[in-house]
């Protein structure tokens, strides 16, 4: 039986590694549920699974009836400290959790000596160093990605018999290339809120659909890849492939290329990253190679979409540099999604924070932590500015 802790089980990783338990209930026990919002959906779960703990971690969250709709037998807790210990009560913790928010629970699993099954890139990114330095400490966890496109590479770089790094030619993360793929710059200046939701290929939360929009997410996810697997920027390559069925691909120096490929359906990632190195017993469906007639692929436009340079330069700079460039995606994106600014002006805001980042060295959390404020405030500078 493996215990499981789910940070952010109301969001969409969240309910679909719910689903994803329920397939195996001989093999998978919940013992913790933490969301910030959502309660009745929380309950729900809670309801469903009887876990030992629950916990709101909106400080202010109203928590006025939710212990009596909870199972005898649960416990409920409120705020941040309670949220950071999914990460020590289970054998997995799925951080499910949306933004920079999951830094404490990505730190708080690896401390514990657990697995993260880790969606919650944003944390990776801005903490980047900090959680090199969690990983490399004695008796701590490891990491199994849920981003389809990192578990795509770490089943891709198993077939790398002995994991040498220098055998690894290059890391080729695809892209769906999201619902404006083929638009000119031009032609995106007037695009809606509705239409950067509209995802072609994935049903996902808000702020990752509007990243996959931009192009920010694959960025986000260049540096996640260099995080994970330890490859400089050079060798980390992204291609648009509109199917989403080859989900990313390891060249080995020979020139092989091992790519993986299925349905683009979260719950085989999650699965994978639960389970492994075993795996699910039953697929979230399989490919069908009488439908599936074509797999293409072209090369991102750079100039449409700034975001995935902006990030190639962030990872490049290193430190604190992908903390500011996180930080400002999220208040950029959280004011696009108000109607406060343009789609176009996403990309401008980010540009305006890198170029003004102060370079400090992410020394410990708090220098993080200090980096990403610094870098929100910078950001609702430069959308006031551009606003007034
Ligand atoms: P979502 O918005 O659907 O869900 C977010 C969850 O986190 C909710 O349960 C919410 O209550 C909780 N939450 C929000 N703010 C919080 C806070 N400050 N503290 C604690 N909990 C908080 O998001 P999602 O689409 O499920 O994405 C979650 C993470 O997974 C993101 O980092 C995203 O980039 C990553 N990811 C998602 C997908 C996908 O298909 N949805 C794919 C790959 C990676
Ligand atoms: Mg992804």
């Amino acid at each position: 039986m493996t215990t499981v802790a789910i940070a952010g089980s109301t969001g969409s990783i969240g309910t679909q590694t719910v689903d994803v338990v329920r397939t195996a209930p001989e093999r998978f026990e919940v013992v913790a549920l933490a969301a910030w919002s959502s309660i009745d959906r929380l309950v729900a779960q809670a309801v469903e699974l009887r876990p030992k703990l629950v916990v709101i971690a909106d400080p202010q969250g109203s928590v006025d009836d939710v212990a009596e709709r909870l199972p005898a037998g649960t416990e409920l807790r409120v705020g941040l400290a309670a949220l950071a210990e999914l990460g020590e009560v289970a054998d997995v913790c799925v951080n499910a959790v949306v933004g920079f928010a999951g830094l404490e629970v990505t730190l708080s699993t690896l401390g514990a000596g657990r697995r993260l099954a880790l969606a919650n890139k944003e944390s990776l990114i801005a903490g980047g160093p900090v959680v090199q330095a969690a990983l490399r400490r004695p008796g701590a966890g490891h990491i199994v990605p849920v981003d389809s496109e990192h578990c795509a590479l770490h089943q891709c770089l198993q077939t790398n018999a002995g994991g040498e790094p220098d055998r690894v030619a290059r890391l080729v993360l695809t892209a769906s290339g999201g619902p404006f793929r083929g638009r000119s710059r031009a032609e995106l200046a007037g695009v809606t809120i509705d239409d950067a939701l509209a995802h072609p290929t994935w049903s996902m939360g808000p702020k990752i659909t509007v990243d996959s929009s931009t192009l920010m997410n694959k960025g986000l996810e260049v540096i996640e890849a260099h995080e994970l697997f330890g490859l400089d920027y050079d060798r980390i390559e992204v291609v648009v492939h509109p199917q989403s069925i080859v989900h990313s691909m390891v060249e080995l120096r020979d020139g092989a290329t091992i790519a993986q490929l299925s349905q683009p359906d979260m719950r085989g990632p999650i699965g994978y990253a639960l389970c492994w190195p075993d795996r699910l017993a039953t697929p979230f469906g399989r490919l069908d190679w009488t439908a599936t007639t074509r797999l293409d692929f072209e090369p991102p436009d750079l100039e449409a979409f700034p975001c995935l340079g902006l990030a190639y330069q962030a990872g490049r700079a290193g430190e604190t540099a992908p903390a500011a460039l996180n930080a400002a995606n999220e208040v950029a994106v959280a004011a696009f999604l108000e109607g406060r600014i343009a789609w176009t002006t996403i990309p401008d805001v980010l540009k305006a924070v890198l170029d003004g980042h102060d370079g400090a060295v992410a020394v410990g959390v708090e220098a993080v932590v200090s980096a990403d404020q610094r870098a929100r405030e910078a950001a609702r500078r430069e959308i006031e500015r551009t606003t007034r």
